[in-house]
């Protein structure tokens, strides 16, 4: 069968492997039908990943048919459609014994540090299959993973109706938060530098948007905030410079977010944390957030149609990632298929 494979920084091998086949009495197999692709699957092509280890077959957004079922199997059967969940986790550390293995300390993604989604088939525990809509097309559901990845943020957050929400930077990460945040507060400024994008955060209900390039920030936040500044604030542009930003921009005992991956040092002070007694937290991946996520669509709360503006086919992957390094402004979301 086909992988895709970054075999070390820069490349990209499609490759023939064998077939996975079911060795645990609770595994499934799965044929892949849908596998997206995020950025940090280009930054493990390109190698600023801190998270990555090479040769691996990454994709994380998973999505595929029940085909073979373990003998102990019995939440999913052979042509369910399902979303794979990407967190392995080891069930007993510090972080697992307080239910949070999305940070276990033995933490596994798929994708990441072990083999992921770009592939035609694939073996795992049917513990970490959900169940797809039958109305959500294969590649829609892709876009199930990054909602995840919004929710964990809101939670992690503690997003309520009465909080002021400054979202920084509404790109893919930051789009999907606005999808989630949205369904739980209404007063949402949005931060960015593109006019297009705020522009899209208006339409879809933002209360107020600032153009990070042409206005003045700061300003901007205390008018709109009634010069108290945000309750919460997440940053979704994982800029240099934007978590000084949301320390300036975040009112007193408010929660300031944080989910970049850079290791760059980043200027702040502690003054700013400490008199204003500020939670800093950070949001990685996710915890058990494919089931909210699913519910949120079976009750009609979210609509992931649309948000797919390209695919391409598994052995067309270089092609793929080359037009997603392009950032033509038509790039939503990337979908491989496997037909
Ligand atoms: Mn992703
Ligand atoms: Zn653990």
């Amino acid at each position: 069968m086909k992988a895709v494979q970054i075999v070390r920084p820069g490349e990209l091998r499609v490759i023939d492997i064998e077939k996975p086949s079911i060795t645990q009495q609770d595994n499934v197999l799965i044929r892949m039908t849908a596998a997206g692709i995020c950025g940090s699957d280009l930054g493990i092509y390109h190698g600023t990943n801190a998270a990555a280890t090479y040769p691996r077959i990454i994709g994380h957004e998973i999505v595929g048919v029940v085909e073979e079922t373990g003998p102990d199997v019995t939440s999913v059967k052979p042509g369910d459609r399902v979303i794979v969940n990407q967190v392995v986790s080891c069930g007993h550390c510090y972080p697992c014994s307080i239910g949070r293995g999305n940070v276990c300390d033995q933490l596994k993604v798929r994708g990441v540090h072990i083999d992921g989604g770009y592939r035609e088939y694939l073996a795992v525990p049917a513990s970490d299959c959900y169940l797809l809509p039958d109305f959500l097309s294969d590649r829609d559901a892709v876009m199930i993973e990054p909602t995840t990845i919004a929710i964990q943020s809101c939670t992690r957050a503690e997003l309520t109706k009465e909080d002021t929400l400054l979202l920084y930077g509404c790109g893919s990460l930051g789009s999907s938060i606005f999808r989630i945040a949205r369904q739980i507060c209404p007063n949402i400024i949005v931060a960015e530098l593109s006019d297009e994008k705020l522009e899209a955060a208006r339409a879809q209900g933002a209360a107020h948007t600032i153009n990070t390039e042409t206005e003045n920030f700061l300003e901007r936040v205390l008018e709109y905030t009634g010069g108290r500044g945000s309750t919460v604030s997440i940053d979704a542009a994982c800029s240099k410079g934007s978590l000084m930003n949301l320390l300036k921009a975040t009112g007193n005992a408010g929660r300031v977010m944080t989910m970049g991956f850079s290791t760059e040092p980043a200027e702040i002070n502690q003054f700013l944390i400490t008199s204003k007694e500020l939670d800093v937290r950070g949001s990685r991946l996710q915890n058990r957030m494919f089931g909210t996520a699913i519910q949120m669509i079976l009750d009609g709360k979210l609509d992931l149609t649309g948000a797919v503006s390209h695919t391409f086919p598994l052995t067309d992957a270089q092609r793929a990632f080359d037009f997603a390094d392009t950032h033509d402004p038509s790039i939503r979301k990337i979908v491989l298929t496997f037909d």
